[in-house]
């Protein structure tokens, strides 16, 4: 993980960057910061950049060997404590689900305790961060690294490990030459004192709005409109923004799927129910950002090869609807859209101007149709 691929934290990651460069690199950290902060990828960043063996500037260089392990999580220099199901009988460690933890981090680097447990499929048990698990951080840190010039040892949410972590005091204290403490925390509130004043704390701020708002616009997670009120939501959290992002996204095109449909098949009832349901502006007004965006996306489907990524239903509708509706019948319906756009500014009565659309759909369709045959 290169620092340049986490949203914002510029502060932090220059903080994290001249440690290295000052060769003042604490040797026990406490990252502390709310869920969805980009904590922990933070932390991998910061571990990888210290091994880099080419690093640039403000970064690490991502392609050299050591970066390379870092970027899938296998670098051996590199572990890793985490909290699991403590099965009672068994005298299970964290490396027991290292590879599920591998891929989970690498789905979603942001990943939440909640999403750690979806990937588990564990959700009756409680998380913890036992005894077995803390003689093996002790153990592994014994050993002399294998090719880094650091060893770095990262415990992810620390606050599992209850009074367990007296165990860990002496060797946060003094830990053995070149290595690396980094516990990333989302209550320190709960960790032991005694563990906190053995460490450096480096406080990671909340996302403001207007960072996640610009973050989903530029990466093409939503519309617009959508983006403010999603970043309103998600309070700080980049996680929870970018759930809510493809949430929103999939209903909207559930909506607009259904939409395109009933009016394909001239369903005149159900466009009535669905008129007389659209009460509010806003979520009017997204509804029909968002059928503009997938007529768009009909013509770009039609005229190049250029696919959009990020969503494969939005893709197979859009190929659909521009084998169903020629051009000339899209632009028709598209200013129709834009009209409506206009009018619902205008406090124009919402389910006319939802009548009106469906009609436009309905015809042209039609004319298509008997183009056709
Ligand atoms: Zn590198």
């Amino acid at each position: 993980m290169k620092f340049s691929s986490i949203l914002g934290q510029d502060k932090v990651k220059e903080k994290l960057i001249a440690q290295v460069r000052n060769n003042r690199i604490s040797h026990a950290q406490l990252f502390s910061g709310s869920e969805g902060c980009n904590a922990l990828p933070l932390a991998v960043a910061f571990g990888q950049f210290i091994n880099c063996t080419n690093k640039q500037e403000n970064d690490s260089c991502g392609t050299c060997p050591s970066c390379n392990k870092y970027q899938q999580l296998i670098h051996p220099d590199l572990h890793f404590t985490f909290p699991f199901f403590y099965q009672d009988k068994k005298r299970e460690v964290a490396d027991d689900y290292i590879v599920e933890f591998r891929k989970a981090f690498i789905n979603n680097p942001a990943m939440s305790l909640n999403d750690w447990m979806e990937q588990m499929e564990e959700s009756t048990k409680k998380p913890n961060i036992n005894i077995f698990e803390c003689r093996n951080i002790i153990r592994k840190l014994a050993l002399k690294p294998y090719e880094a010039e650091y060893k770095v040892m990262i415990i992810w949410l620390p606050e599992f490990l209850g009074t367990e972590g007296n165990v860990l005091l002496k060797i946060i204290e003094e830990p053995p030459a070149k290595t690396l403490f980094i516990m990333v925390s989302e209550s320190p509130q709960m960790l032991l004192t005694t563990i906190i004043s053995r460490t450096q704390q480096i406080k990671i701020p909340n996302y403001n709005r207007a960072e996640l708002e610009n973050h989903l616009i530029k990466e093409n997670l939503t519309n617009v409109s959508n983006a403010k009120n999603i970043a309103l939501m998600a309070s700080g959290n980049y996680n929870k923004a970018i759930r809510l992002s493809s949430e929103v996204n999939e209903s909207l095109l559930l909506q607009v799927k259904n939409f395109f449909n009933i009016c394909f098949k001239n369903d005149t009832k159900s466009i009535v129910d669905l008129s007389e349901k659209m009460k509010d502006r806003g979520d009017m007004k997204n509804f029909l950002l968002y059928t503009l965006e997938i007529l768009r996306l009909a013509n770009i489907s039609e005229t190049q090869t250029e696919s959009n990524p990020n969503n494969e239903e939005e893709e197979k509708l859009a190929l659909t609807l521009s084998k169903l509706l020629h051009l000339e019948n899209r632009i028709k319906v598209y200013r129709t859209i834009n009209q409506a756009l206009y009018e619902i500014d205008r406090n124009g009565n919402m389910f006319l101007i939802l009548i009106n659309i469906s009609l436009s759909l309905r015809n042209n369709f039609k004319r298509d149709l008997k183009v056709g045959s």
